[in-house]
């Protein structure tokens, strides 16, 4: 069975930066595969498209540069916000992600910066302006079921819980 629209595919990735394709960014091998409905938004599209026609067994890779990923690196997402802001301003460390509460709700950034009474975060998404390497080994496809079709997700390990 091929992958398409409307078929469930369960996979594992490796993904590594470009141009320095040898490094590894995040990985879900190790894990439960990704689990995911193909038609219905829960990938990127360069991502979606390269899987299908694929079927289990294949290992493939797709390069996918930062416009077609999460976008450029905006540097006026580059803020400088209250310690108040944070649930624990004690425990902040350049260089992790943590959540800053906004009048929209909690949303995650990356520390930059941590100063006294103030901390420089980075609201970009910490893959925003680069270049990837998706690395896919294509466990299964498989046809969705009617509840997954209806719920517009994939069910099961690795996929949406219903908690
Ligand atoms: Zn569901």
């Amino acid at each position: 069975m091929q992958a398409e629209k409307d078929r469930v595919v369960r996979f594992h990735y490796w993904l590594r930066p470009l141009p320095e394709p040898d490094a590894l960014l995040e990985s879900s091998a190790g894990g439960e595969p990704v689990t995911v409905l193909l038609g219905h938004g829960a990938l990127l599209p360069a991502l979606e498209q390269a899987l299908l026609g694929r079927s289990a067994g294949e290992r493939f890779s797709v390069d996918v540069e930062a416009g077609r990923a999460y976008g450029p690196h905006r540097p006026e997402l580059v803020q400088r916000v209250s310690r108040k802001h944070f649930k624990d301003p004690g425990r902040l460390r350049a260089g992790q992600q943590a959540l800053v509460a906004t009048r929209d709700g909690p949303r995650p950034v990356t520390v930059l910066k941590v100063g006294m009474s103030v901390v420089d975060v980075d609201l970009n998404h910490p893959l925003a302006g680069r270049d990837l390497r998706f690395e896919i080994e294509l466990i299964e496809v498989r046809a969705a079921t009617p509840e997954e079709l209806e719920h517009g997700h994939a069910h099961g390990p690795g996929g949406h819980r219903h908690d």
